[in-house]
């Protein structure tokens, strides 16, 4: 091994394929971006899919989280953490496994956060490989610094003033400030 890899930068390839790591994203936390970072370090390329389609109410567009994603993506090597060159937002439309079959994706990740993730992730991994069964879904466990992480809590956050440093990212930390002011004003 050559000794000048840095130390993040350690994680075996174990596939030179694409992976997906599905969500919504609304927004990217740091519980996100440990996935992200963790994940792309074993695929020769990590798609970050947002779906269009899902009937969720979000806060942020399906353009703002992908503008987001790409921030923070950009900005991971720079501040210290790995390179991300291999990371791609993208949205999508229709089924998750039509989308993966396009881009030739065999592998779809997902975080787990806890038991309660654990049934509908099942769920959902097992109706992807219905729908298509070279579809593998693997899952990573969270860093347990992020184990009670979720957007919808920093959503609750932010909207009620409350401290996000260590949740998400600065960039998006603004962002958040930026659209409760936006959406206050058009309360009033
Ligand atoms: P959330 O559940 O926070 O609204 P998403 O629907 O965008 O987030 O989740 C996309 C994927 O990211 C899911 O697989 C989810 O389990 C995973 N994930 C979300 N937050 C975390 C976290 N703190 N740690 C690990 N995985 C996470």
């Amino acid at each position: 091994m050559s000794g000048n890899h840095h130390e993040n930068e350690r994680a075996p390839m174990i596939n030179n394929g694409v992976f997906i790591y599905p969500g919504s994203f609304d927004p990217v936390t740091l519980g996100h971006l440990d996935i992200i970072s963790r994940a792309s370090g074993m695929c020769g390329r990590l798609m970050v899919a947002i779906g269009r389609n899902r009937e969720k109410k979000t806060m942020f567009s399906v353009e703002e989280r992908l503008d987001m994603l790409s921030d923070v993506i950009s900005s991971h090597g720079k501040k210290g953490g790995r390179s991300l060159s291999n990371v791609e937002p993208v949205a999508f439309n229709g089924l998750l496994a039509d989308f993966a079959k396009n881009c030739g994706a065999h592998v779809i990740v997902k975080g787990l956060r806890a038991m309660s993730d654990f049934e509908y992730e099942f769920q959902m991994a097992l109706l992807n490989k219905y729908l298509d069964d070279t579809l593998e879904t693997i899952f990573m466990m969270t860093n347990v610094e992020y184990t009670y992480l979720s957007s919808s809590a920093v959503k609750e956050i932010a909207l009620n003033g409350g401290r996000l440093d260590g949740l998400v990212p600065q960039c998006v930390n603004e962002r958040l400030q930026r659209k409760i002011l936006n959406l206050r004003g058009m309360n009033q």
